[in-house]
């Protein structure tokens, strides 16, 4: 038996019925904010949007491919890293492992990378979102940035700049605060491989497979058209539940 139990056990032996309520709560308040954090199980989950509805500014067809190939793959590949390397998937935290990926394999950094981001990257996109942040992460923003535009413009310069394949994001830094930055390949701020590490709240990715069939060569353009379906409610729940953690 756990140190815990023996202490949860010790504790409701002494307080009776009324401590039942007490003992659990710590582990209900730990549960609430979590699934804004652990939002990515080790599987694929279903697309909460059809492919077609983030047109204009991704087409279908990318989101098809997207979704249902390379991000799959990552999935796939995920599932056999974890068998491959004894991380059972059903009482595991895939961030916990991206926290400690620098003791596995470059196909468990890879695709558990790779997994995690593309689960966050659904979530953080919606048809029609309002069209800027709200509350205390606005407030956040402005005060790290200057003001939303001058978020943007920093924001699209790292994911411009990002050379090759990989990921823009804006994070809670682990020392607090909010940060931009930018990771190669399926790299993200939790690792502990990470130049800037922290909690992810918002991620885009800069691959070519995520805009080439509707902006070619034109990585702006895409980044530009990407503001529209930012889903900032999603993104303030992260910010909020990263703050309480
Ligand atoms: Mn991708």
């Amino acid at each position: 038996m756990s140190s815990l139990h023996q202490n949860r056990r010790q504790f409701l032996s002494k307080t009776g019925k009324a401590g039942i309520a007490l003992a659990t709560m710590p582990l209900i308040s730990k549960l609430v904010p979590e699934q804004y954090l652990i939002d990515s199980a080790f599987k694929q989950q279903p697309l909460p949007y059809s492919y077609a509805s983030l047109e204009p500014y991704i087409d279908a067809m990318t989101m098809e491919i997207h979704y249902s190939k390379h991000a799959a793959t990552s999935a796939k590949n995920l599932a056999e890293a974890c068998e491959a390397e004894k991380v059972n998937i059903n009482n595991s935290s895939l961030t916990d492992v991206l926290k400690s990926i620098s003791t596995y394999s470059t196909k468990m950094r890879n695709n558990a990378g790779g997994h995690y981001n593309h689960e966050l990257f659904w979530q953080v996109m919606k048809p029609s979102p309002s069209t800027a942040p709200s509350g205390k992460l606005a407030e956040a923003i402005q005060k790290t940035f200057g003001s939303y535009a001058d978020f943007q413009k920093a924001f699209g310069e790292a994911a411009k700049t990002r050379f090759g394949s990989g990921w823009a994001w804006l994070l809670v830094k682990k020392e607090g605060g909010l940060a931009i930055s930018s990771t190669p390949n399926q790299d993200n701020p939790l690792m502990d491989v990470a130049e800037i590490q922290g909690t992810p709240l918002l991620g885009l990715d800069v691959w070519e497979h995520a805009y080439y069939l509707k902006y070619q060569n034109k990585r702006p353009d895409y980044i530009n058209a990407w503001w529209n379906i930012v889903h900032w409610e999603f993104v303030e729940n992260r910010y909020s539940a990263a703050l309480s953690k």
